[in-house]
């Protein structure tokens, strides 16, 4: 079984949010669940950097005080057990690695900032965006079972994709849009999702 899963919104605290509050921007508070086109979502975000002339290392300091959310290392030490974990995410490598090691390390897939030489963002690498199902699409064509956690608009190809979908506290207007998938709301309604599958079905997905 392979257990996908995001990052912000899922293990941690949006990181985005956090820059926001410590540089009181709060153009900075938008996430993918305001602006569901990641690449707009982005744009917007690199523009504003460079007006108020943030570098990533600015960003790398606020990343790096982020506080995972409680119980989550345990989760992903409970998963690990029963399955490959796979953190896909659209954060970027350069803000997330440090957080992702502090977890035990487990294998993060993710986007990359380009810099300048002074550490001005210049643009970024996206390799997930609206892509997360295509890291999976392989896996379970193999014959993987797969099971995807995700908590927002960005997660859904990547949801729709697993065998077992579950959404992780997304907001209301995604639990009415997607009423099919399960819905947790704390790390042992997560357990008891995955506990639920038969054993029957992973084996033959
Ligand atoms: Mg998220």
């Amino acid at each position: 079984m392979i257990i996908a899963t995001d990052l912000e919104g899922v293990l941690i605290p949006e990181i985005w949010d956090a820059i926001a509050s410590e540089y009181g921007i709060d153009e900075l508070h938008l996430t993918t669940r305001d602006i569901p086109d990641f690449e707009e979502l982005m744009e917007h975000r690199v523009n504003v950097l460079n007006r108020e002339d943030l570098r990533l290392q600015d960003l790398q300091k606020v990343a790096q005080d982020v506080m995972a959310f409680p119980g989550s290392t345990e989760f992903l030490n409970w998963g690990r057990r029963r399955g490959q974990i796979m953190i896909i995410s659209d954060t970027f490598h350069e803000l997330s690695d440090p957080l992702v090691w502090e977890f035990g390390g487990y294998n993060l897939f993710a986007n990359q900032f380009s810099t300048d030489s002074k550490g001005r963002i210049t643009g970024y690498k996206l390799r997930i965006r609206g892509m997360k199902w295509r890291a999976l699409e392989k896996l379970r064509d193999i014959g993987f079972f797969i099971v995807a956690i995700g908590d927002s608009h960005n997660d859904l190809s990547m949801l729709e994709e697993a065998h077992h979908p579950i959404f992780f506290n997304p907001p209301q207007e995604l639990r009415e849009k997607c009423s099919d998938f399960p819905v947790a709301e704390t790390y042992d309604e997560l357990r008891e999702s995955i506990l639920s599958v038969p054993a029957e079905s992973i084996e033959n997905p």
